[in-house]
Parts: structure tokens; sequence; C-alpha cells
């Protein structure tokens, strides 16, 4: 490659909001798990002379989506029409808000994984609808409209994204600040989220932009990166051997990792939009402003700074702990019991976590208590098990989520830490193991630690361990 090219990708992402009711009638918006059809009514399945009234629910969650991505609320707002014929739109028109939306100037500060630091500007948020979801099978095409008429946010990035990792990066960020504010499942595989790349290259310092294409049909945040690094290739491939970029919309093929176009036909609409006759203009007022910010949580990137400077944690805990509200939160519920940050940490980030992990099982479907937890650790801290038993412990309390002092109890598994009984144990450890004494008097060390773990066995994991370690030691010299 001969010259430095610029990539410049702006990314547009819809959001379902997850109300109970759609947005413009009271049917329930729970369309995935009910039989096809079956929750629709006169509006939002576009019968004549129907009409449609905002669910204000939708206006909440959109303010606080848009709080979270930093934006401006307008105080004034529109619903436009954006006009199409297409099976999917039974009205033959979707509502959205093209003349005004109401949120734009949002920002949200970005890290790649590589370390690199940029904040990406949000041009705009506006509310609109979703279509019906349609089945093409090879001999018929099927439509759901119970999808018709769900609540959607489309966020709008300004054109500064300047690499696939920036751009998986920002999407990342997106979601996990969307999550925290609890108005959407921002899940790609469910279809709670969906991503349309815009990509262009220049040459480097040219302040014009190329001509862009728009990819479409991305599955996950994976697919994302891979269709912005083809897109890339396929254009500096097409400049370098003298063409042009084609305007055009194309569909990611995820089996064969490439973009493809879609028919020009469907690229040559004109939507004629207009604002929509039906509906009010959006008042979003300064008292309902003030009580969403108010509602407004904790997010990750604070809390990551709070865990570090109050709890003492390293960043990269203190971002895996605060990767979701509800790992944090029961986080802070275990310290709540056990007045121990720092322990409490390296049980969450080891022992809870590998069983969400092994199960593959998300913190809320996890059965322990935090304040089980926390009743191990401290049973850990005043002496009463080892660290040994404690995993025991652990492992039964996650099948029977029982009170762990009562499992100790119960079971007689309360550590030996009565002088005269580590005494008896470690001389016969001692007894047995005469090689393993001459080496630790030729000064090896792991011989030490062969005779600790030997006296732990006979004590079946209750000795003190470090009363054996000083009990040994304390014989041998
Ligand atoms: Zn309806």
């Amino acid at each position: 490659m001969s010259i430095e090219y610029e990539t410049v990708i702006g990314l547009e992402v819809h959001c379902q909001l997850k109300t109970t009711t759609k947005i413009w009638c009271a049917c329930d918006a729970d369309y995935d798990h009910k039989d096809p059809n079956s929750t629709t009514c006169p509006v939002c399945s576009g019968q004549p002379g129907a009409l449609p009234k905002l669910n204000e629910k939708v206006l909440d969650y959109a303010i606080k989506a848009a709080l979270a991505l930093n934006c401006d609320i307008n105080e004034e707002s529109q619903f436009d029409r954006k006009n199409y014929f297409y099976p999917d739109s039974p009205k033959n028109y979707q509502i959205t808000q093209y003349f005004k939306p109401y949120a734009e100037n949002g920002k949200l500060e970005v890290k790649t994984n590589s370390g690199k630091e940029s904040v990406v500007g949000i041009e705009r948020i506006q509310i609109e609808e979703d279509t019906a979801k349609n089945i093409h099978t090879d001999s018929e095409s099927l439509l759901n409209y119970n999808r018709a008429s769900i609540p959607l946010i489309e966020i709008i990035s300004k054109p500064e994204i300047r690499s696939a990792e920036e751009a998986y990066a920002y999407l990342n960020i997106l979601k996990n600040k969307l999550k925290y504010t609890k108005v959407s499942d921002v899940s790609m595989e469910l279809g709670s989220l969906r991503c349309d790349v815009n990509v262009s290259i220049r040459k480097k310092g040219d302040a014009k932009l190329g001509t862009r294409t728009e990819t479409k049909n991305l599955n996950s945040f994976k697919s994302v990166m891979k269709a912005i690094e083809y897109e890339v290739s396929r254009q500096i491939d097409i400049i370098e051997s003298g063409n042009k970029i084609v305007q055009e919309t194309r569909l990611w093929d995820e089996e064969n990792g490439v973009t493809r176009p879609m028919r020009s036909k469907e690229e040559a609409m004109d939507y004629r939009y207009f604002p929509d006759p039906d509906l009010p203009k959006v008042i979003i007022s300064k008292a309902r402003l003030e009580n969403m910010k108010n509602e407004m949580p904790e997010f990750s990137d604070a809390k990551v700074k709070r865990f570090i400077s109050e709890y003492k944690l390293q960043e990269n805990e203190a971002i895996t702990l605060a990767s979701e509200m509800e790992l944090a939160d029961y986080y802070e519920e275990i310290i709540k019991i056990s007045k121990e940050p720092k322990l409490s940490a390296n049980w969450m980030l080891t022992e809870v976590l590998r069983v969400l992990k092994d199960r593959n099982i998300s913190i809320e479907q996890f059965t322990v208590s935090p304040d089980n937890i926390g009743k191990i650790i401290n049973l850990i801290q005043n002496g009463t098990i080892s660290s040994k038993i404690a995993k025991e412990i652990f492992e039964e309390v996650v099948v029977t989520n029982k009170n762990p002092e009562e499992i100790v109890k119960e079971k007689g598994m309360t550590q030996i830490t009565d002088n005269s009984e580590i005494e008896k144990i470690v001389d016969q450890v001692l007894l047995e193991n005469q090689q393993s004494i001459d080496d630790f008097k030729a000064g090896k060390d792991r011989a030490l630690k062969f005779l600790v773990g030997q006296s732990m066995k006979i004590s079946k994991g209750k000795a003190n361990p470090q009363m054996l370690n000083d009990m040994i030691i304390s014989k041998l010299s």
C-alpha cells in the first residue's frame, strides 16, 4: 500500500426498550414468547382509523438511556412518518423522529483493549417503533406482527471512530451503560440490540469524507469488527485500482466473512418524511428530567474508581466486579457481612465467578446468598476454619445455600488450634518421614511444605496450617 489511509466509522445502534406494553397501544411487548401474531391490535397492525398514543414509560426509558450516554435532552421534539411500502410495516410507514429528535450531542469515553483512550460523540438519539419480524424460508416468507410497534431508540454516533477495535470498545461501553439503566436487555443474540456500520476511508490529512457504505445484518460485536476490517480492505483495493466506491447498503455474510451489496432497488428509497399528524409534540418538562436524573445509577466507570479508592482493589479486579451492576451489588453485600473488601473480592473473583462460569449462569441465577459468602469469610477470619475447609463448605453452600456456621457445627469442621493436638499430628508425621527431615536439614524448603501437607492430610484439613508450620520448625531446629 503506497498511501496511508484513515478509516472513518459511524455506528447506528437500535435498542429495544423493555417496557411491558408497546409504544402506541396496550399490547403485550413480550413479543418473542407469545404465539406469532397474537399480541396485536388495530393500532399496531395499522388498521384504518386506529390512532396511536405515546406510552409514557417509553419516554421515561428513552430519557434514562440518553442521560446514560451524556446527551442533551430537547424539551420539545416530534414524531415523523418514514414512508415505505414493505410487509413488515403494516401502516406503510414507520413512526420515528426525523426532523427533531428528543436527544442530541452525547458522548462516550472509550478505552480499547490495547489501552487507547478517546471520546466518541453521539450525534442524536431518536425514539421510533420496531417493525414486524420477517422470517424467510426457501419457499415462503412469514411475518410476525408481535414485534410491530415495540419501542426502540436509535443511537447514531458521530463519524469519529477510527478503527474496528475502537468501534468494539464503543459498543461495549454503550451496552454496559444501557444495561446499568435497566431500560433494555441489550442483547444482540435476542435482537434487542442491533447495529449498522457506516464505513468510509480517506487519505490521511484529507478533511473531506470519502464515499461510505452501510453494512447491516451484524449479529455480534465481533461481526461488527470483522465487517469493518473487511470493508476497509475492500475499499482500499477499489481506490488503489483507480475505481470509485459506490454508496450502497451491504449485508454482512457471517459464514463467508464478507459484505455483499443489497439489491439496488431497495437502495433507491425516498422516504418522504413528514410530521405525524396523529401525534402531538413531545414535551419533556424540567421536573420530569430531574426525576429521571435522580433515578440514574452509579455507572461502572464510577464504581471502578470507587472500588479502587475505597476498597483498595487492583484496577483489573475493580473492572471485573463492576462489569455488571448485579455483580457489583452482590460483592458489596458480601462486604456488609465480612467487613473485608479485599478478601471478599478474592472470593468473588476466584470462587463465585468460577461457579458462574462452570454452570454458565449469571449472578442473578446464583443460588448462594452474599450473606453466606460473608459468613464463610468471617469463619476464616476468626480462626474457626482453615481456608481449605472454607472451600469445602463453599461447595456445600453452592448446593444447599445452608448457613455456613451451621454446616461447621453439624460436621465438626472446626479448625484444630489446640497445641497438644497439633503436636500429636506433627509427631506422627515426623516419625513416618525421615527422608523429609534429612532434606529439611539439608536446606530443602520443599521438604517443609511436604511435611505440613502430610500433617494437614492426617488432620483431614482441619489443623491450623500456620500452627503446623511453626510446630514442625520448632521440632526440627
Ligand atoms: Zn397493539
